[in-house]
């Protein structure tokens, strides 16, 4: 698996201080480069854990998936909204898989029996 991010989608977040995918990676990875996109110092790196994935508000960045779990060229998409993540999986064939997930601070909050109804994406 390794990150895929096309620079016609990718805006840079100008707005950001630091981009959303910068701030989330674990590893430290991402910054805004030169030419105002995203870049990446090291992908040997990565730790394929999507956080950048989710973070991104334009869906710029994806994880490529391996042949064996959707076929040469399938990806993985992804959106966190505070409440909830929506994956997409994009299949070799044109097929698309969409799953939604809990937030993890939601799947928190109901099992110390808060709730929240808000359900505005975490990065606006
Ligand atoms: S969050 Fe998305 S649009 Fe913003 S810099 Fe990262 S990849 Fe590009
Ligand atoms: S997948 Fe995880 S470790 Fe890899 S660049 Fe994205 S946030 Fe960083």
């Amino acid at each position: 698996m390794s990150i895929v991010w096309d620079p016609r989608v990718c805006t840079g977040c100008p707005h950001t201080p630091e981009p959303p995918c910068a701030r989330v990676c674990p590893c430290n990875l991402l910054y805004r480069g030169h030419d105002g996109k995203l870049a990446c110092r090291d992908k040997t790196g990565c730790w394929d854990c999507a956080a950048c994935v989710k973070a991104c508000p334009n869906e710029a960045l994806y994880l490529s998936l391996p042949p064996v779990i959707g076929g040469n060229g399938a990806r993985l998409y992804g959106r966190a909204y505070r409440d909830h993540t929506a994956w997409r999986i994009q299949l070799s064939g044109g097929k698309v898989i969409e799953i939604k997930r809990p937030a993890l601070n939601k799947i928190v909050q109901s099992t110390c029996g808060v709730e929240s109804s808000s359900n505005s994406p975490k990065t606006e």
